[in-house]
């Protein structure tokens, strides 16, 4: 297996609900446990940003079905690279809503990875969106613990 890292990110379209991401959710998991793809997924700003790991073929099959998906649209490619090891292996899936954590320190988050307090990852580096999502993991788990 070629283990890959690929990086995205796309707007949710302006209908999308709580039940929307739920379901996206639970099909992630479901479909990248089969396929032994790991990552993160976030969702802010109405912005999604997505970082899928696992066999290039595989994770190339998956983002070309993602974005196709019409609950979100502008679907802009960031990184697609070879990688030693997995940094999110632990999760098939995990999509964190930002706004459902604490404001003040995800906007503290955002603006040490890009130069604003939006979610903008056209304007952020991969080095920068992968650095944020790892801050993401951390964080989440943090909240999730406490
Ligand atoms: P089904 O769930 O049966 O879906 C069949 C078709 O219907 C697909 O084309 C699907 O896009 C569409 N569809 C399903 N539900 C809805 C709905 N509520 N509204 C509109 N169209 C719908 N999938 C993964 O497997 N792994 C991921 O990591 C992943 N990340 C995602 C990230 C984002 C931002 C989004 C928007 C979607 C993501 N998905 C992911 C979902 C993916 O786009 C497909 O919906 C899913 O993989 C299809 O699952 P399925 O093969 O079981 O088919």
């Amino acid at each position: 297996m070629t283990l890959y890292r690929l990086i995205y990110s796309s707007y949710g379209q302006s209908n999308l609900g709580y039940h929307d991401l739920k379901d996206i959710m639970e099909k992630s998991e479901k479909n990248n446990q089969f396929d032994g793809v790991t990552g993160l997924l976030c969702y802010g700003d109405s912005v999604f940003l997505q970082i899928l790991e696992g066999d290039r073929t595989i994770i190339s099959k998956t983002y070309h079905r993602i974005s196709l998906d019409p609950r979100h649209h502008s679907p802009e490619l960031i990184e697609c690279t070879p990688i030693e090891s997995r940094v999110f292996g632990v999760w098939s899936m995990k999509a964190v809503n930002l706004s459902a954590l604490n404001s003040q320190e995800v906007r503290n988050l955002i603006l040490k990875y890009s130069l604003s307090t939006t979610l903008r990852p056209e304007n952020m580096t991969s080095e920068q969106c992968l650095n944020f999502m790892k801050a993401v993991a951390i964080f989440y788990n943090k909240a999730a613990s406490s």
